[in-house]
């Protein structure tokens, strides 16, 4: 008889976590797909298990969002800004262009590092390292506006209210700080320029400013 009960208890307990689970990846799929028909491709978006809130894409056009970031969105639209900067970043090609700034980068750190009277390899090696560094950092903080300008547009053809955007950006602000020094492990907010900048950018890209 208790047997039988916990039986049952653990059958329905199942399928009441994984109606709750459920929300979350329904809600994913139902985002993405709306996504993809404004961008007219596939994304292969997967969800990876971790406690850091992230969400990125791939040189090879896939995207991951963690549970943790999935479980930080509290509606759609906050959802679809996160899924919609990443595919910005696979459809504008960053990542290629990304290297090909750090290799002319590295180039100049060389000419710059012979100029300066370097001629060990070593030497060289660091003012290459240099150069791609400086040049790779600027392009890819111009790269996450950018992607933020893209996601905004397709939030808007693809009929998600764009506020979406600034809401989770000021929630995610608001328990973590303001920029990568705060939040060391935070993917998402530390390989991005200060929240506070970006929030303010996207809220003049909606109010058409
Ligand atoms: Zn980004």
């Amino acid at each position: 008889m208790k047997r039988g009960f916990i039986f049952i208890f653990l059958i329905i307990s199942f399928f009441i976590l994984n109606w709750c689970w459920g929300i979350g990846r329904r809600e994913l799929r139902e985002v993405e797909r709306r996504l993809e028909k404004v961008v007219g491709r596939d994304f292969a978006v997967r969800i990876k298990h971790t406690k850091e809130i992230n969400a990125y894409a791939t040189e090879n056009g896939k995207i991951f969002i963690t549970s943790k970031m999935l479980e930080m969105c509290a509606t759609k639209e906050e959802l679809a800004f996160v899924l919609a900067h990443e595919m910005a970043h696979i459809v504008l090609r960053h990542h290629q262009k990304q290297r090909e700034k750090e290799v002319i980068g590295a180039l100049l750190g060389v000419v710059v590092g012979k100029i300066a009277g370097a001629d060990e390899e070593y030497e060289f090696r660091n003012w290459a390292k240099v150069g791609a560094t400086l040049l790779g950092e600027k392009r890819s903080r111009k790269q996450e506006y950018q992607a933020d300008e893209f996601a905004i547009n397709l939030m808007n053809k693809a009929g998600f209210n764009p506020w979406g955007s600034v809401e989770i950006l000021r929630r995610l602000r608001e328990i973590y700080g303001d920029g990568p020094a705060d939040i060391p492990l935070l993917g998402w907010l530390a390989s991005h320029p200060v929240t506070r900048n970006r929030i303010r950018k996207l809220e003049n890209l909606i109010r058409g400013r």
